[in-house]
């Protein structure tokens, strides 16, 4: 999403935002109008707009929205279409040329303002850095007992991995969702690492088939939904091996993997 919108709103400046649904609790406009996007991008699991603003051209200014389950940051050109699906709409903001509208059907969604790109950053480990390897991961487990699958969630630890994502990459490096995280040996943190990038990699690609999706038909369903290969797919044989994918409760989320290939 962030890197759909950037080419779109880079050089902008903000000429008004409208906070539509109180909920966003979001109180900081005076800060954000007038500013000029320098560029959109991804901090963790946030969207980010950085901003420079005239008056304190010395400052960071970051407008983060976290889009949580069902946001959606979708940028409209042209002028306001009137008696468009307004339902889920809960912010917009009003650029020179265009706009860009956050979407969020189910409203667990944020925006906040960080003054400096350090408060933005998140405490974990950025998984798509060169930085992730498996000595890296490893030092970050630092002997936790914890179910392996539990611990992926840890955005103290790693940032930016969800619960259908790290039911996915387990099974892509084959590793059972409820052993300890300490009780991998280092081909397995190996294909760990590996496998994490190579799925966030892939989700990120496709997030933007669900953009320009959304765009067209306010779909709500993401690109990724086609390649999942055990997250909801509970009952069905293994793309790999034939065998029935369970479903457990881990930490109060599911968890779905194959008992044959994840050991
Ligand atoms: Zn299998």
């Amino acid at each position: 999403m962030a890197r759909q919108l950037d080419p779109l709103v880079r050089g902008q400046q903000i000429g008004d935002l409208q906070i539509l649904d109180h909920l966003l609790a979001f109180n900081e406009q005076a800060e954000v109008i007038g500013s000029r996007i320098q560029a959109v991008r991804r901090i963790g699991k946030e969207v980010v707009f950085e901003l420079e603003r005239a008056d304190h051209p010395e400052d960071d200014w970051l407008l983060a929205v976290h889009l949580r389950m069902t946001g959606r940051l979708i940028h409209e050109s042209g002028r306001l279409a009137e008696g468009r699906g307004e339902r889920h709409l809960r912010a917009v903001l009003e650029l020179k040329r265009g706009r860009v509208l956050f979407y969020d059907m189910r409203r667990f969604g944020t925006f906040r303002l960080y003054r400096t790109l350090a408060d933005a950053l998140p405490a974990g480990q950025e998984p798509l850095d060169r930085s992730f390897t498996a000595t890296r991961l490893n030092s970050l487990i630092k002997g936790s007992n914890t179910a392996v699958k539990v611990w992926l969630l840890r955005q103290d630890r790693i940032c930016g991995i969800g619960n259908i994502y790290a039911s996915e990459i387990l099974h892509d490096c084959g590793i059972d969702p409820f052993r300890p995280a300490v009780s991998l040996n280092e081909p397995e943190l190996n294909s760990l690492v590996s496998s994490t990038k190579k799925i966030l990699r892939k989700a990120i690609r496709h997030c933007g088939t669900t953009f320009s999706d959304f765009q067209n038909a306010n779909g709500e369903v993401g690109g990724y939904q086609r390649f999942l290969r055990v997250y909801q797919h509970a009952g069905e044989g293994c793309h790999s091996c034939g065998t029935e994918i369970l479903r457990a409760v881990q930490a109060q989320r599911s968890t779905f993997w194959c008992p044959a290939c994840q050991r």
